[in-house]
């Protein structure tokens, strides 16, 4: 698939010119309008001093803020408080008058990913960059199992990652499910850093599992302390709604929406969550797109069961009008799956990242009327969703068009790891739904807690790892393919402006994004290893004791005469 060549620059030179170190820097590279520095390159502006220190912001946790200096010292944060002092060989960073945050964490992308026959347009390394230069820090990506196999799986990624100019994890997708598979399970889990399993509800013929094997997995991943996480959608259901619009000729992007109904995520995720309460064990449900889903995680939370939903910022920004858009190459950039919903669910998913008291009739009133009233205030008193993705997953408009004919064969996937910090800064914080605490806690803490990585991740605290973010609310910031640092031809947030703007980016350390540009180093990102049982665990044990003896059975009977 070629890819497109945008404006290259490159501090050294106007012209396209190789990469400074041809051989951590493959040519694709600069593809990008990034800054590519070799290790020990000196030259350029930008200081990669091991000791910074970011003087006057407003240092924002999830559980606090307050005005301080950041003092960082190789790749750590060595102290928080107000006036520190240091000696002239630090690098000094004003944030006075901005917000001083954890580095974004995307739970949920797709780079370097081989799909319906292609591959994402945006690798490891691109994506990466993408990212940094919207102020996310970390990432966690699907390996995807080759042939079934786990551990070929994981080592295709370990070479698809050794480019990472951030830190990464990876999450495990299990598309097949037998003894050997079980087996290298428990590797990755004990031997390779993996503590989460994604299952398929949906892609008959692909990725799919049957129930049977689904509660096999549930039952795997709870013993082995690792999260089962689930693409809710019934894929049976989705076959014959394709089968449907291409016998009523819907042969266009539309039919794409129109072929996978909200009702089906509604059924897969409500299935999925009493499986997983059958099984007592926790569950992620990745890009919840719609009420339907959200009422269902509504109706187990209010029982107490531990499921966490994640919305993604396509879902939770856009709505399904571009898919009736008339020109193909628009309408199919927003082709995904789940597909993007009527306008209405993507308020009721805003309104469901907020918090209070948990008042679930409410909420569901709140769920419908939000629907019915577009311009009604939905806010609910709960926080139902607890992070936001992005299911980062880029095609180019070329390859897009390879369902030309057939919607069933364009590429599923949008475009969100560089914008989702901005957009969701701009939508909520700056509209006053969420506090900046809660943006910290939505856009980085949440997923280092469920991950198991906190406060290694997600907290700027003595002993963190220095991802950080200055965000100068004052500022403003526009979206565009044309300035975007993704390797994608299009844009779904295209010409979308707001308020607030990440100035710097901090990554391990280093000053990876300021004054506009990208200044990053192939092979700096580090695999971050999640370990097993994660704070959802904690009392697993404890309710499957207790159920035990609520059972009152096996009943001791006499032998029955005959
Ligand atoms: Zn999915
Ligand atoms: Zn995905």
């Amino acid at each position: 698939m070629a890819n497109r060549q945008p404006k290259i620059h490159h501090r050294h030179n106007t012209a396209r010119s190789p990469p400074l170190n041809p051989l951590s820097s493959p040519p694709h590279l600069t593809d990008l309008r990034i800054q590519s520095h070799s290790f020990g390159d000196s030259d350029c502006g930008m200081s990669s001093s091991s000791k910074l220190l970011i003087r006057g912001g407003t240092v924002v946790n999830a559980h606090h803020q307050e005005v301080a200096d950041v003092y960082v010292e190789d790749g750590i944060v060595v102290s928080v408080k107000p006036n520190i002092q240091v000696h002239d060989d630090a690098t000094v960073i004003d944030a006075t008058g901005k917000y001083v945050m954890p580095g974004g964490i995307d739970p949920h992308t797709h780079l370097a990913m081989e799909f319906m026959g292609t591959v994402t347009v945006d690798d490891f390394f691109s994506g990466q960059a993408a990212a940094l230069a919207g102020g996310t820090t970390m990432h966690i990506d699907f390996v995807i199992p080759v042939n079934g196999s786990l551990t070929a799986g994981f080592e295709a990624y370990k070479i698809k990652a050794k480019d990472s100019c951030m830190d990464y994890g990876l999450h495990m997708a299990i598309t097949k499910l037998d003894e050997s598979v079980a087996r290298d399970m428990e590797v990755m889990v004990e031997e390779r850093g993996i503590n989460s399993f994604k299952f398929f509800l949906a892609y008959k013929d692909a990725f799919m599992i049957s129930d049977e094997l689904f509660l096999r997995g549930l039952k795997k991943c709870k013993s082995l302390g690792a999260l089962a996480m689930v693409h809710a959608e019934n894929g049976d259901a989705v076959a014959e709604g394709q089968k449907r619009m291409m016998e009523l000729g819907i042969t266009g992007p539309e039919g794409h929406a129109l072929s996978r109904p909200p009702e089906l995520e509604g059924e897969a995720t409500g299935r999925a969550i009493r499986l997983a309460s059958f099984v007592n064990t926790p569950l992620y449900v990745v890009h919840v797109m719609s009420i339907d889903a959200l009422d269902e995680i509504a109706k187990a939370k209010r029982s107490g069961q531990r499921v966490i939903g994640e919305p993604v910022i396509s879902g939770l920004m856009l709505d399904d009008s571009k898919l009736w858009d008339p020109d193909f190459t628009t309408a199919s950039m927003y082709v995904m799956s789940p597909p993007i919903r009527k306008s209405g669910h993507n308020r009721a998913l805003q309104a469901a990242l907020t918090t209070g008291v948990l008042q679930l009739h409410q909420a569901k009133f709140l769920l419908f009327t939000a629907l019915l009233d577009d311009t009604q205030e939905s806010r609910l008193h709960c926080a139902l969703l607890e992070l936001v993705g992005t299911d980062h997953c880029t095609f180019n408009s070329t390859q897009k068009a390879f369902g030309i004919d057939d919607f069933r064969k364009i590429p599923n996937g949008v475009n969100g790891i560089e914008e989702r910090m901005h957009l969701l800064w701009d939508s909520m914080v700056e509209s006053g739904m969420i506090s900046v605490t809660d943006y910290v806690r939505i856009t980085s803490t949440e997923c280092a807690r469920i991950f198991n990585i906190y406060p290694r991740k997600g907290a700027i605290l003595a002993g963190s790892d220095a991802d950080i973010i200055v965000l100068n609310p004052n500022s403003t910031f526009e979206l565009s393919a044309t300035s975007h640092h993704s390797r994608s031809d299009t844009n779904v947030y295209e010409g979308r402006k707001g308020k607030g703007k990440v100035e710097v980016t901090i990554a391990g350390g280093r000053v990876v994004w300021q004054h506009g540009e990208l200044n990053v180093v192939p092979g700096s990102g580090r695999y971050i290893e999640m370990p097993p049982f994660g704070h959802l665990f904690d009392g697993i044990d404890k309710a499957d004791t207790s159920y035990l003896s609520s059972l009152n059975a096996p009943v001791k009977r006499g032998k029955a005469a005959t």
